[in-house]
């Protein structure tokens, strides 16, 4: 590969994914040139079939907790299942694709000198006695529970890239990302606002989780993006954790009445039991993603659900069913 002095080559794994998906056509969209690396376990080629004409764009089938030469200048390390039941659906898989497989881009960062960025998640302050959670808190995860295997999977990969800096002098990023929703989530991830939403378009009853008073932050997908690409620019020196999310806090059962309201649906809410571990309360301070990035979220709720419930309705109305 011929290498010019402004010639930037980023790899994104888990690029197939909801997030990676919208984070290559950011990419792409900048001009740069982008290797998608995904093994398509939660993630599709159609989530990236509009990019595979561009020249620019290179989709690889792969998966990272095995070992892979590439030159590249920066990493965007995203390959995990995200959603509770798909990564708990093959626990042992998911530790290693967050152990192993930021060992391997950690290896790759090392190699080729690249900048690596790492999509860590507000999970690792698991069920949080501090309120709203600041990027000091060290956490309160249960590690022998069903949620163990993505929490603790995910405070290991911190550890290794907080170790490769110190030890290797790799220049790491690493971002903890608060719930994130938006057009591309999988229709039957299992998630709330996946969930609700389709639920709601199909009229079918909203299933509430314990009794909806537990609360969670809601970041829209453009605006995480935009977070996740200003922490990559930021000086050598910045290596985070840095909270990415949108502070806004709603209790679940807020979420299902808005989604209902706004899909003008004739569902019913239906109270389930609450899965274990599930955490009460999650509120990101963003402080430090304010200062140092100079961002906050832009796009509220309301519109940000209505955006996603047009790309449901959308793949709803094409067909799409669950099952
Ligand atoms: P997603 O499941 O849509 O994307 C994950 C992608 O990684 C998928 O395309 C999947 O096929 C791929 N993948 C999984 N294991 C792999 C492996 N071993 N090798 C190669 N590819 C693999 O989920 P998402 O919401 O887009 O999440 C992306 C990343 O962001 C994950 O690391 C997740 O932990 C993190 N994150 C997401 C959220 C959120 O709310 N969406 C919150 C916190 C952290
Ligand atoms: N690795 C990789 N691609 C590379 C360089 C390394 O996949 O371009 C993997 C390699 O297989 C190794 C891991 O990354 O297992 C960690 O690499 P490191 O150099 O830190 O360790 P070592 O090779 O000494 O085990
Ligand atoms: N939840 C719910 N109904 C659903 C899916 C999720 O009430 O159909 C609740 C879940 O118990 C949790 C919150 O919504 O309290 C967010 O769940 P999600 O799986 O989206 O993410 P996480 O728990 O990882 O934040």
């Amino acid at each position: 590969m011929l290498r010019f002095p402004d010639y930037v080559q980023v790899l994104v794994t888990g690029g197939a994914g909801f997030l990676g998906s919208h984070l290559c056509d950011r990419l792409i969209g900048d001009g740069v040139a982008v290797i998608c690396l995904d093994n398509f376990y939660t993630g599709t080629r159609r989530n990236v079939a509009h990019l595979l004409d561009n020249p620019m764009f290179e989709l690889v089938r792969h998966d990272v907790t095995f070992p892979i030469y590439l030159e590249v200048n920066q990493i965007y390390n995203l390959a995990c299942a995200a959603s509770p039941i798909h990564y708990q659906f093959d626990p042992v898989q998911t530790t290693k694709s967050s152990v192993h497989g930021a060992i391997n881009m950690l290896g790759l960062a090392k190699r080729t000198r690249a900048r690596i960025l790492q999509a860590s998640t507000s999970e690792v302050y698991g069920d949080p006695d501090m309120h709203p959670q600041a990027e000091s808190y060290w956490g309160r995860v249960n590690p022998i529970g069903p949620r163990a295997c993505y929490d603790e999977g995910k405070r290991c990969a911190e550890t290794l890239f907080f170790d490769y800096y110190r030890q290797h002098h790799v220049l790491i990023k690493v971002a903890r990302i608060f719930n994130t929703y938006g057009p591309r989530m999988h229709p039957n991830d299992g998630r709330v606002v996946s969930n609700f939403i389709r639920q709601a378009l199909e009229n079918e009853p909203i299933t509430l989780f314990g009794d909806g008073s537990q609360t969670r932050s809601f970041c829209y997908v453009t605006d995480l993006i935009e977070g996740l690409v200003r922490l990559m620019a930021t000086p050598d020196e910045v290596t985070g954790p840095v909270n990415l999310g949108n502070p806004g806090e709603f209790t679940v059962r807020e979420l299902a009445e808005k989604v209902i309201a706004l899909t003008g649906s004739r569902s019913r809410i239906e109270s389930l039991p609450l899965p274990a571990d599930d955490p009460r309360q999650r509120k990101p301070d963003i402080d430090l993603a304010r200062k140092t990035l100079d961002w906050e979220p832009k796009v509220a709720l309301d519109e940000g659900l209505r955006r996603t419930i047009e790309y449901f309705d959308r793949l709803l109305a094409a067909g799409w069913k669950s099952g």
